[in-house]
């Protein structure tokens, strides 16, 4: 299997650049991955695709647009005390667009940050939430506490930051929608069944700036940064080399 390069545009030094809220992720995990993917031309492995959460994302989408178009809170969000409805806004379908999303264009550093969102909804006092679906199938209480749920919080922290440099007013609390594959059934029966739980999540978007500003420090050095000490892959590639001819 042919291994692929970093589709699009590479980073140049002094020239704008666009950085989507993955690749700000990848930085804060590792800035040698990011280094080697936008400066070199060098992308991680590729993963499988979520053909399951995506299929969830999509069900959950429709059902959301449902009350946007009528205008109404969705009984989860009811259920929860939440009077946050969808927002009904002529740019949703653009920020939901993985390839356009919500961005911005940080001056300093000339790096337009781009993401697309899940969903956003606005509360009576037309402040809005950032909301985001995930997929699972878990016995354990769902909870944001384990430590790999960090990237989930900063995701909407840096939704967060994004509507607030296009000038909307955001609330702190952001909501994750949580879909929760049943495994307790006595049978498959060709039908996965979900409990929905509505996570909310108080968000500070206060890093963002700085990470931009360091990711871009980052991509501007001639030299690439070392590798980060909790990942396996690096440590496996140094390991196999010892053996390569
Ligand atoms: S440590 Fe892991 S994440 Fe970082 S460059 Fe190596 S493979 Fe990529």
């Amino acid at each position: 299997m042919a291994y692929a390069r970093t589709s699009g545009k590479l980073f140049e030094p002094g020239k704008p650049f666009t950085l989507s809220r993955s690749k700000l992720e990848l930085f804060i995990t590792c800035p040698r991955c990011f280094y080697l993917d936008r400066r070199l031309g060098v992308p991680q492995v590729s993963g499988f695709p979520f053909t399951l959460n995506n299929a969830v994302d999509a069900l959950l989408k429709k059902e959301f647009d449902v009350h946007r178009a009528k205008g109404t809170v969705h009984p989860l969000a009811q259920a929860y005390g939440v009077a946050a409805r969808p927002l009904a806004h002529e740019k949703i379908d653009v920020w939901r667009d993985t390839k356009r999303g919500i961005s911005y264009f940080h001056e300093p550093t000339m790096l337009t940050i781009f993401g697309a969102i899940d969903d956003v909804w606005v509360n009576d006092d037309g402040q809005l939430s950032i909301v985001d679906y995930k997929a699972t199938s878990t016995l354990a209480p769902l909870t944001l506490d384990a430590d790999y749920r960090r990237a989930y919080k900063r995701q909407i922290e840096i939704y967060q930051w994004l509507f607030r440099r296009n000038g909307f007013v955001v609330s702190p609390t952001g909501y994750f929608v949580y879909a929760n594959g049943k495994k307790d059934r006595m049978a498959f029966d060709g039908k996965l069944e979900f409990d929905i739980t509505l996570l909310p999540y108080i968000g500070n978007d206060e890093w963002v700036e700085e990470a931009v500003v360091r990711a871009h420090a980052c991509l501007m050095n001639d030299t690439m940064p070392r590798p980060a000490k909790t990942c396996e892959w690096c440590a496996y590639r140094a390991r196999a080399a010892e053996y390569e001819g």
